[in-house]
Formats: C-alpha cells, sequence, structure tokens
C-alpha cells in the first residue's frame, strides 16, 4: 500500500533528505503535503515534482505567490498558510505518516497534532521533544501514535532495541550518544570567542541546517539529544552518557544490564535513519553509500569535556529541574543561536545567554501544564534571553 506523507519542513536538510529516500521507492511513498517556511522557490520546484495535495506555508502574502506560480505551472496543490495549517495537514485523516522536520520549537504544535490524531510520527524536530517531552509523549499514547526517532542517535538506540517497547526498561543498563565534537572538537577554548557563523557551521562529518549545525559547535545539540533520549527511551538522566567519537560511524549504544553493548554502525548520512522510519519495521534502499570497513580510520573515543563544552551539564540539570526547565533551556538556545547567525552576539556567548536565561526563568508548576503553558513560558524565556543578547551586541 502506498504511504501517504506529509512533511513538515520540505524544504531542509532532513525534508530534502527524506525525498530523495522517498524518490527511491515511487511505489511506496506518495507526497500528501509538504511544507516551508522559507525558501518558496524551492518549495514551488518540489510541488512541480510531486504534486502534492496540500502545501503550507508561512504567510498569506507567501502563499499568493506559491498559488499564483504554480496554477501557472497547471499543479493543482491547494496552498495554506499559517501555524494552524500545519496542524491540519499533519493530522490529516488521508495522511499516514508524518515527518517533523521543522527546525525548532515551532514544531511541536504539528507534533501534537499528528500524535494525538494517531499517525506514524518520524521525529527529527529534537526541539519538539525539548519543549514538551511529557505533553507530547501523552499525545502519542493518547492518540495510540507510532513515534520513529530520526536523530541519527536515537534512531541508533531504537534499533537497538526489541520491537516490543515494553521490554525496553528491562533491557537497558544505560545508553552511551556518540558525539563527533563537531567543528572546534581540539580548538584551543581560549579562540572559540572569535568563531564565525561560517566557520561554525562546516561540520566535519554530517552535512545540515544552519541551527543544528551551531549546536552540534557549542555541543548543545548533544545536550538537547540527552533531552531527547530521556522521552523516547524513558530513562533516568544518569542513564544517558555522552562520549566523542569524532569519526560518527558507531551513532549510539545501548548498554544492556548484562553488560553486553549493542552498537550501530554505518557511514554518516542522514538517509539511513530516514529510511528506516519510513519503512520500519521493513528495510529498504536508502541511497547511502555502504560502509567501507577496510577503508575506515581507526574508531576513537574521548570524554565530553564540560570546561569545553558547557551546554552539556545545563542538560542534565534542567531534566532534574522542575518541569518546562528544559523549554525555557530550548528557548534561550534558539534566541542565542539567532543572535550568533546575525553576528549580534558571539560564538562564546551562546553558552552566556543559556545560562543566564535558565537561572533567571524559573518554571512554576502551572507553566508545563497545557501547550499554551508552555508556549507562555517559552516566550518568557525568549524575551529574557533576548535582553541579555542586546545587552552582550
Ligand atoms: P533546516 O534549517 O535545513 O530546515 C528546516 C525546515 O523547517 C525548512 O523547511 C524551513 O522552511 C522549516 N521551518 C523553519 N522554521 C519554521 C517555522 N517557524 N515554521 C514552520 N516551518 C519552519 O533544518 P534541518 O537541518 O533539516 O533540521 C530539521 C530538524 O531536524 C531540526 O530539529 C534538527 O535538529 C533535526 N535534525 C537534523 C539533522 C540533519 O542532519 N540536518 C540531523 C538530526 C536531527
Ligand atoms: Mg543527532
Amino acid at each position: 500500500m502506498v504511504q501517504r506523507v506529509c512533511i513538515l519542513g520540505a524544504t531542509g536538510s532532513i525534508g530534502t533528505s527524506t525525498l530523495d529516500v522517498m524518490a527511491l521507492h515511487p511505489e511506496r511513498y506518495e507526497a500528501f503535503a509538504l511544507t516551508a517556511m522559507h525558501r518558496g522557490a524551492e518549495l514551488a520546484a518540489l510541488c512541480r515534482r510531486w504534486r502534492p495535495r496540500f502545501a503550507v506555508v508561512g504567510t498569506a502574502t507567501q502563499a499568493d505567490a506559491l498559488r499564483a506560480e504554480l496554477q501557472a505551472a497547471g499543479v493543482a496543490t491547494t496552498v495554506l498558510h499559517g501555524p494552524q495549517a500545519l496542524c491540519e495537514v499533519a493530522a490529516h485523516p488521508e495522511v499516514d505518516s508524518v515527518m517533523a522536520a521543522i527546525v525548532g520549537a515551532a514544531g511541536l504544535p504539528p507534533c501534537i497534532a499528528a500524535a494525538r490524531a494517531g499517525k506514524r510520527l518520524m521525529l527529527a524536530n529534537k526541539e519538539a521533544l525539548v519543549v514538551g517531552g511529557r505533553l507530547f509523549m501523552a499525545a502519542v499514547a493518547e492518540g495510540g501514535a507510532e513515534l520513529l526517532p530520526i536523530d541519527s542517535e536515537h534512531s541508533a538506540i531504537f534499533q537497538c532495541l526489541p520491537e516490543d517497547r515494553r521490554a525496553w526498561g528491562a533491557r537497558i543498563d544505560h545508553i552511551v550518544l556518540t558525539a563527533s565534537g563537531g567543528p572546534f572538537r581540539s580548538r584551543d577554548p581560549a579562540t572559540l570567542h572569535a568563531v564565525t557563523p561560517e566557520e561554525a557551521v562546516a561540520h566535519p562529518n554530517w552535512v545540515m541546517g544552519r541551527k543544528i549545525s551551531v549546536d552540534s559547535a557549542t555541543m548543545m545539540n548533544k545536550a538537547l539529544e540527552v533531552i531527547e533520549a530521556r522521552w523516547l527511551f524513558d530513562l533516568a538522566p544518569e542513564q544517558i552518557r555522552v562520549v566523542l567519537h569524532p569519526q560518527s560511524i558507531i551513532h549510539s549504544m545501548v548498554v544492556c544490564r548484562d553488560r553486553s553493548v549493542l552498537a550501530q554502525l554505518g557511514t554518516p548520512d542522514m538517509k539511513v535513519p530516514i529510511s528506516v522510519g519510513l519503512a520500519w519495521p521493513e528495510r529498504q534502499a536508502s541511497g547511502a553509500d555502504a560502509l567501507d570497513f577496510l577503508g575506515l580510520k581507526p574508531l576513537t573515543f574521548e570524554p565530553a569535556d564540560a570546561a569545553r563544552f558547557p551546554g552539556l551539564p545545563l542538560a542534565y540539570d534542567a531534566l532534574r529541574g522542575p518541569e518546562g526547565s528544559t523549554t525555557v533551556l530550548n528557548a534561550a538556545n534558539e534566541v542565542a543561536v539567532a543572535a550568533f547567525l546575525d553576528r549580534r552576539v558571539r560564538f562564546t556567548d551562546i553558552h552566556r545567554i543559556n545560562a543566564g536565561t535558565v537561572a533567571a526563568v524559573l518554571p512554576g508548576a502551572a507553566d508545563a501544564a497545557s501547550l499554551d503553558d508552555l508556549l507562555a513560558l517559552d516566550a518568557r524565556a525568549r524575551a529574557h534571553a533576548e535582553g541579555l543578547a542586546r545587552a552582550l551586541g
């Protein structure tokens, strides 16, 4: 049967890789809805190629432009706009699976909508779980959705675990998330203040969107992934460990209670975890290169140094803090990374903004009660972080 796929964030790095995998299997997948906030011309080209039932853009002006262009090209796609439309297409009765590949907290509401509607939900958008983990997982349970991790580390853990999720808790002693260390793993920390956005987004092993590339350089990406793992695999913070593995060949590991270690390996190519998510529990061609064992550099491991990567302890503190602490940390980081990419603050200010915001914006019991409460907390943390960015800039 053909799977009708909704891709949230279709023009991004994960979105386009998803379409690349789908293109290898036209008999299995159909693009039902494609959404994008930026790069309208690229979305128009994707609509001409895939002819989805729906396209969703950010604003009415963008929608008018896309509608006119598609009409002229004879493409019958219905064009919608705005955050509510993202939720509508993600929960549409004819959609089978949703690729959540929006970057940032903006992806949480459509994820919750897809979860409540019981979809197969392929999650790349880690910030959604960091912002609203408890609500997100409750929506998955309530809707009977199938949540499949796409982040390479979490896909690796998922692939090392039995298909029956009820067996996970008894199996896992702890997990080890691997981290490449990003472009500054061996750079003198005293020179990090001078890093430019161009240097920060030049990742040694992966080609990704700008925000996650900066997160990889600060290791806030791993911090977010620790929080993501807490929710995906229902683990305590002390069951989640991080080790540097600069070659990015082992994508993560499960250490079982009997000390047997299960690892998942492959070339660093997101088409693999995307293909796993699309086809699960089957396997299919992904378009990725095979691992060449005889050509591999030695696989090495190093500790994740908290002095060099101070964002990592913030994640563990937030997990142990009141609910909503991870929402605040994520909001601060989104603001800080945007300010750095706009050249308003320095690379090392990202951590200052994150640490300053989590110290100042303390969530109360009512701040995480509903999605609206969480989004209000997110807005409060963003306002504080913007203030810090202005003061530092
Ligand atoms: P990207 O910047 O390349 O693409 C983001 C997509 O989301 C684009 O289509 C953009 O138009 C859309 N978008 C951005 N802001 C939006 C908003 N406010 N509302 C609606 N749509 C919006 O990002 P990416 O690298 O593809 O990453 C997407 C997500 O996947 C992130 O959460 C990232 O952490 C995660 N992820 C990415 C990779 C990777 O290799 N790129 C790996 C693991 C996880
Ligand atoms: Mg990852």
